[in-house]
């Protein structure tokens, strides 16, 4: 089956080109010109989109906004487009969750060549989370609880977000804006410190249940991971 791709770009030559490009490697791509377009698709969209590629300036919009949200609902991966010079919205689109980044103008051959690794890494990630996460870690998300090793977690609703954000990308540093962005949304009250705080809680109440693990790594000056041990017994050893 050909993987489907989500273009949101408003500029017709480009998104001629790219659509042209990616079509020609076996992807098959629908094209938006608006982000509120693209918006509704995502919804929509039932299987999900293997993943999106999104231009930051849009006439309704900036794309960074809909690389949040897309984040915040899941793991599609996003690849974002940028006019040259928009350096700050490199950094901005990397720490909303972006998976990539190409500044205008690209080759087309890049752009393949960057979709292909995307799409790897995401499939690779998939299958070792799955693999683990069955032995290990189990996020149930309707319940809203999250099992390690043979017990839940006693959660608060915090914890839960910030433990199932990490969850979501095993091996991703999240900073600690894109952590509260996806975790607390736009709740003013809450800081950096606020992270810090709900990590070193969630981290002793894992410790609790499993000693022998230490899963959330801190990246000095960049954020947080979780990393997911290649082995690890379901139990704690006794
Ligand atoms: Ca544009």
């Amino acid at each position: 089956m050909r993987p489907e791709l989500l273009l949101v770009e408003d500029d017709p030559a480009i998104a001629r080109t790219v659509v042209y490009a990616l079509e020609r490697e076996g992807f098959r791509v629908d094209h938006v010109l608006l982000l509120h377009e693209a918006s509704k698709l995502l919804a929509q969209r039932d299987p999900p989109y293997a993943a999106a590629i999104l231009d930051v300036g849009l006439p309704d919009g900036s794309g960074l906004d809909l690389c949040r949200d897309i984040r915040r609902q899941g793991a599609l991966p996003v690849l974002m487009l940028s006019a040259r010079g928009e350096e700050m919205d490199r950094v901005l689109g990397l720490e909303l969750g972006a998976d990539d980044y190409l500044v205008k103008p690209f080759s087309t051959r890049e752009l393949c060549a960057r979709m292909r690794a995307l799409l790897r890494r995401g499939a690779m990630a998939a299958h070792g989370q799955r693999q683990t996460q069955q032995a290990l870690i189990e996020c149930d998300r309707a319940g809203a609880r999250i099992r390690l090793g043979s017990a839940w977690l006693s959660l608060t609703r915090r914890e839960f977000g910030l433990l199932e954000a990490l969850l979501r990308s095993p091996g991703k540093v999240w900073s600690r804006d894109a952590l509260l962005s996806a975790v607390w949304g736009h709740d003013a009250e809450s800081t950096d410190r606020t992270v810090d705080t709900h990590v070193k809680t969630l981290r002793a109440k894992m410790r609790e249940l499993r000693p022998d693990l230490d899963l959330i790594v801190t990246h000095r000056g960049l954020g947080y991971s979780l990393d997911l041990p290649a082995s690890a017994p379901p139990q704690a050893p006794a």
